[in-house]
């Protein structure tokens, strides 16, 4: 039978190479859209003319019950979760001195609490299977901080804490977790950003001197997801086109 992919945000940028990766590999692959997002039909549909038949459900990731609800859904309808892949993230960019309470709630609910939320309802379950992959889409300003995101930065660093905690608890019991610090991705997340900011602020930072493809994150996912990946527990993988190391 294959294995069930929970990709949260697979609408997104990245979500959707995610989504088509696994696919393509013989998941049988999930999906969530936040439940105002009007456009989830035409998705589904433009992925069917492609040949990917996903499932997908609706699912407020910053809010524990519609999470729980979205996980007992898909156990329920298409079987246990073999492969979390928590990707679903925001950004609210503001200097500190401008960054109020919502902003800063709304990016750590979507970014952090998520992270809680959805693999709250699938850990027992993978553990009681002796096998499972948590993969946590972070980002490499978690890393090393940037300017104007201090909410983005804070969330994606408790990323890693999270992490790196549940791997040592599931170690024994065929369960990994991991997380993936991306750069710069050319997802419509990225190409919001000014066109003159990325030519002069951004591209100049990245050794490679050009963004990263959705799909050479979604083939790391893709690995971690493996079984070949068994051994590897409680990282933090960088790929960022030499931007940061560590
Ligand atoms: P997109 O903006 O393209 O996609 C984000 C996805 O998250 C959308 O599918 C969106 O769904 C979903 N989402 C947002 N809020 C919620 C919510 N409350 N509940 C459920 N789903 C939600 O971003 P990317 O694909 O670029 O980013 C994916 C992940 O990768 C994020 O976590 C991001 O922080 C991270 N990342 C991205 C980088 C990049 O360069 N692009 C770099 C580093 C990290 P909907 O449209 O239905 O709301």
């Amino acid at each position: 039978m294959a294995r069930v992919a929970l990709v949260t945000g697979g609408m997104g940028g990245l979500g959707e190479a995610v989504c088509i990766k696994l696919a393509a590999l013989g998941y049988q692959v999930v999906t969530t859209y936040s439940p105002g997002n009007g456009k989830s039909a035409a998705w589904l549909a433009e992925m069917e003319k492609l040949g990917y038949s996903f499932r997908a459900y609706p699912c407020d990731v910053a809010d524990y019950d519609s999470a729980a609800a979205c996980a007992a859904a898909v156990a329920a309808e298409i079987g246990p979760i073999d492969v979390l892949v928590n990707n679903a993230g925001i950004t609210r960019d503001m200097t500190f001195k401008k960054m109020d309470k919502p902003n800063w709630d709304a990016v750590i609910g979507t970014n952090l609490d998520s992270v809680f939320n959805m693999t709250k309802p699938v850990c027992d379950g993978m553990v009681e299977r002796g096998w499972g992959r948590i993969i946590n889409i972070s980002s490499v300003n978690g890393q090393k901080g940037a300017f104007g995101q201090t909410n983005y930065s804070a969330a994606k660093a408790g990323m890693h804490g999270f992490t790196k905690a549940l791997a040592l608890e599931v170690a024994r019991k065929g369960v990994t977790v991991n997380t993936i610090s991306p750069g710069y991705i050319g997802t419509k997340m990225v190409m919001a950003i000014a066109q003159e900011v990325l030519d002069t602020k951004i591209i100049p930072q990245i050794p490679m001197a050009r963004l990263g493809k959705p799909e050479e994150v979604a083939g790391l996912v893709a690995y971690l997801a493996s079984d070949e990946a068994a051994f590897l527990t409680g990282a933090n993988i960088a790929i960022n086109g030499g931007q940061h190391m560590c």
